[in-house]
């Protein structure tokens, strides 16, 4: 395992639904560290480039319309490999057909409202925190409880 920084967002569905405390907990529960976290109505422009390898689909319009519409919690959670672990805990894009215990198996219903995103591989997620984040913006800081989080 090595140490790895995702990122991870919960869309304006899950702002607006009250879900944002829910949805920190279980990364927080989990033992992963949030380094930079952030709320913000996204451009457009930042939208279309966040989503820009669906461009051609037929959804690609109505997903940026509707990250665009509303709040969104921008955040880089750290940990050893965190990266496929938030996927985890996220659960398939499908929430039909996410796992009972994910986030989206548990809290939504809807593909195009599923909550949350989450990088889907290292080379997303460094080019999604470069996205969202300024560098000066990342905060390194070591748990007081780490003693209980890494292998000694
Ligand atoms: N999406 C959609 N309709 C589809 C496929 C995807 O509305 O048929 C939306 C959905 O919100 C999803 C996002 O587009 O989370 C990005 O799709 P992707 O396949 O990357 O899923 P994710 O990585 O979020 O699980
Ligand atoms: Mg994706």
């Amino acid at each position: 395992m090595t140490l790895e920084r995702t990122f991870v967002a919960i869309k304006p569905d899950g702002v607006q639904r009250g879900l944002v405390s829910e949805i920190l907990g279980r990364f927080e529960r989990k033992g992963f560290k949030l380094v930079a976290l952030k709320q913000l109505t996204p451009s457009r422009e930042l939208a279309e480039k966040h989503y820009g390898v669906h461009c051609e689909r037929p959804f690609f319009k109505g997903l940026v319309d509707f990250i665009t519409s509303g709040p969104v919690i921008a955040m880089v959670w750290e940990g050893d490999g965190v990266i496929s672990s938030a996927r985890k805990l996220i659960g398939a894009t499908k929430p039909l057909e996410a796992e009972p215990g994910t986030i989206r198996g548990d809290l939504a219903v809807n593909i195009g409202r599923n909550v949350i995103h989450g990088s889907d591989g290292p080379e997303t997620a460094k080019f999604e925190i470069g996205l969202w984040f300024d560098y000066s913006e990342i905060n390194e800081w070591l748990p007081s409880d780490n003693q209980w989080r890494i292998e000694s």
